[in-house]
């Protein structure tokens, strides 16, 4: 039996008691972690994408993505890391010959660089560099995954694309927030705006900015924007080492900080 995987939060009454007011938040995020997407989901652990094929073009792309690479992953890529971490990173989609070859987010690619370098800098994985699944790299307090999880042709999913999978990171944010997650990192604009609708959040309330942090609406998470980093924005110095660190900067500070931890 299927149930249907939309979150709906109860609205609380205009006037309310403090008392009552915390229970009603605690009911909430009791309804949020323990509400069913699906009747065959595996509660220990976020449902990976491993043969999805709901999106047909970019079903199809892979297929011919395979033909002409035998050896790569030309896959759904699975989230990879920490299911306990408390940064949840969510990127856009694998890239053609990173995610998609190596079949591990941000991996083999131009686009891991700066992220693994920043990750390891700010002790949220082993190792500085991510060459492919086979090596000894762990992420540690952290997990990463994709808005999209199939390669999509140029870089660019469409709206359904974005939306069809959406399915996948919303059971992902809501195992996250389960097992203790406090910051997301949103990689971009459309990680960002993903990330707000697998929450049932109103765009229009969080606007994307580089550097924004975003308390959400009866949440025990931040969730924090950073331009995202591809080749293209660090070559082009939109996105420069500096930059990233100073958000990396707050998230470790933010986590380490007692009050957001008591949150
Ligand atoms: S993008 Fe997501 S929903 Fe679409 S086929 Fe890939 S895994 Fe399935």
């Amino acid at each position: 039996m299927r149930l249907s995987g939309k979150l709906r939060f109860i609205e609380a009454p205009a006037v309310v008691s403090p008392v009552l007011e915390i229970t009603l938040h605690s009911f909430k995020l009791f309804i949020f972690c323990a509400m069913p997407l699906d009747s065959t989901t595996n509660q220990d652990f976020p449902p990976q994408p491993a043969d999805c094929r709901r999106c047909e073009r970019l079903a199809t792309f892979l297929d011919t993505v395979k033909m002409r690479y035998p050896d790569y992953h030309a896959r759904p890529v699975s989230a990879f890391g920490d299911c306990n971490a408390q940064l949840l990173i969510v990127g856009l989609a694998p890239g053609m010959h990173g995610a998609n070859r190596t079949g591990r987010p941000f991996t083999g690619d131009y686009a891991g660089i700066l992220l693994y370098q920043t990750l390891h800098k700010f002790g949220f994985a082993s190792h500085a560099e991510s060459v492919s699944r086979h090596d000894d790299l762990r992420l540690l307090n952290c997990r990463i995954t994709n808005a999209v999880k199939c390669l999509p042709p140029q870089n660019k999913p469409n709206p359904d694309e974005i939306r069809q999978c959406n399915h996948y990171l919303q059971v992902e944010l809501r195992e996250f927030v389960r097992h203790g997650g406090k910051a997301l990192l949103a990689l971009g604009a459309i990680a960002h705006q993903a990330v707000l609708r697998s929450l049932d959040l109103r765009l229009k309330d969080y606007l994307f900015a580089h550097g924004a942090v975003h308390t959400l609406e009866d949440l025990p998470v931040k969730l924090y924007d950073s331009y995202h980093c591809s080749r293209y924005n660090t070559q082009t110095k939109r996105l420069t080492a500096e930059m990233f660190g100073q958000v990396f900067t707050r998230i470790a500070a933010d986590l380490s900080d007692h009050h957001f931890q008591g949150e």
